[in-house]
């Protein structure tokens, strides 16, 4: 999936996953969720993230392929216990969903991902090719869910 489309993607979820959580700074709990979003493509080196993270994305790329164990849920749930296990609070949580929405999204296109990595080959995926019209149809969607969310 395109950046834009994880990111809309995951403001949908920050923005419903925040009635769970009343107490929360809304923009930290924002940035969180959008952060968590973007992490999974420190895999792929032509990735948003891996651009404004280089040099922890030139120790990542070389050890891991594409959509391998960056994009399974051991990493979300290692960050979710390492970050609540020195911040109390929402924010290991919020990465983590973040996270999730990331894979989840990714997990509707032909390559899909393999939430197990590498424990099993289970492999999810769906009818949406990356930046394809349908993608960009995906987009549009969200964006009106956002604004329907916001108004
Ligand atoms: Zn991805």
């Amino acid at each position: 999936m395109m950046f834009f489309t994880h990111m809309a993607f995951a403001l949908v979820v920050a923005l419903t996953a925040y009635h769970y959580f009343p107490s929360a700074n809304l923009y930290i709990f924002i940035g969180l969720i959008l952060f968590g979003a973007m992490l999974p493509d420190i895999d792929n080196k032509r990735s948003k993230i891996s651009s404004k993270m280089r040099p922890v994305a030139a120790l990542i790329n070389p050890l891991t392929k594409h959509r391998g164990i960056f994009h399974s849920v051991f990493i979300p749930i290692g960050i979710y216990f390492l970050i609540d296990s020195f911040l109390e609070g929402y924010y290991g949580l919020a990465l983590s969903l973040g996270y999730l929405s990331h894979i989840a999204i990714d997990g509707l296109t032909p390559a899909g991902v393999n939430f197990l990595h590498p424990i099993s080959t289970l492999r999810l995926h769906g009818p949406i090719m990356t930046n394809s019209f349908v993608e960009k149809i995906l987009l549009a969607v969200l964006v009106v869910v956002l604004v329907w969310m916001v108004v």
